[in-house]
C-alpha cells in the first residue's frame, strides 16, 4: 500500500537479529531465512533496540497454517507500540465479527472495525500510526496513546484512544519511549519487511507567508 520513505528506520529487512533483544536484554533467537524472521516458540518476545515516541510503524506478517486449532490458540502473535500496546497477530481469517481478542484488536480494548484478514500463509501488512501518551512535568497523564491502524490498506482502528497499556506490557511507564515487540505467544508467526518513521510531537505553531 506504502512504499517506504526515505526516512524510515529499518528494524528487520532479512537481516541477522543483532538488533533485536530479548525482554531480558539477551539476544533474541528467532529463526531468520530467506528474508523471513519466525517465532521460535519458547524463546520469548523480541524487542528492537529502536526506541519510539510516536511514529508510523510497518509490519508484515504471515499465519502458519494451523487447521487444528482454533481462537486464541491459532497463529496467535501480537505487534507492541512501544512495547505497550498490543495490536493482535492471529489467524481469524473469515470471522464476519471480529471482537477484543481477534486478528486487529487492540488486545481487550478494541475490536478491528472489520475483518481485513487474509487467509493463512498469505502475506499481510499493518500501517500503524502510533500517538504516544501525553504527560505533564509531575508525570500526570494528559492524554493516553492514540492509534490509527491500517491492516491490508484496509483502516481497521480509527484514531482510538487507548485506555492505557495492554496485558503483557513491557511496562506502565507510558512517558518513555519503548520499542516495538513482537510477542512469542508459542505459535510460528512469520515476519519480514519492518521498519517505522519517527514523528514529530506536532507541526509549527506559527505561519510565515512565503
Ligand atoms: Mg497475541
Amino acid at each position: 500500500m506504502f512504499d517506504k520513505p526515505a526516512n524510515a528506520v529499518t528494524l528487520f529487512d532479512g537481516g541477522p537479529l543483532s538488533n533485536w533483544r530479548r525482554r531480558d536484554g539477551s539476544p533474541a533467537r528467532w529463526e531468520v531465512e530467506d528474508g523471513v524472521m519466525t517465532v521460535v516458540a519458547g524463546t520469548g518476545d523480541i524487542c528492537s533496540e529502536e526506541q519510539f515516541t510516536d511514529a508510523w510503524v510497518h509490519v508484515e506478517w504471515r499465519e502458519p497454517h494451523m487447521p487444528d486449532k482454533t481462537g486464541q490458540a491459532k497463529g496467535n502473535s501480537g505487534v507492541y507500540l512501544q512495547g505497550r500496546y498490543e495490536i493482535q497477530v492471529l489467524d481469524s481469517y473469515g470471522w464476519e465479527s471480529p471482537g477484543l481478542g481477534d486478528c486487529g484488536a487492540v488486545y481487550n480494548q478494541f475490536a478491528p472495525l472489520v475483518n481485513a484478514c487474509k487467509p493463512a500463509g498469505e502475506w499481510q501488512t499493518y500501517d500503524i500510526i502510533f500517538r504516544a501518551a501525553r504527560v505533564d512535568e509531575s508525570g500526570q497523564v494528559l492524554s493516553n496513546a492514540r492509534l490509527t491502524v491500517f491492516q491490508n490498506g484496509i483502516v481497521i482502528h480509527n484514531n482510538v484512544e487507548l485506555l492505557g497499556p495492554t496485558g503483557g506490557a513491557l511496562d506502565e511507564e507510558v512517558a518513555r519511549p519503548g520499542p516495538l515487540l513482537l510477542q512469542d505467544h508459542g505459535d510460528p508467526v512469520s515476519y519480514r519487511n519492518v521498519w517505522l518513521v519517527h514523528l514529530p510531537p506536532q507541526g509549527s505553531t506559527t505561519y510565515e507567508p512565503h
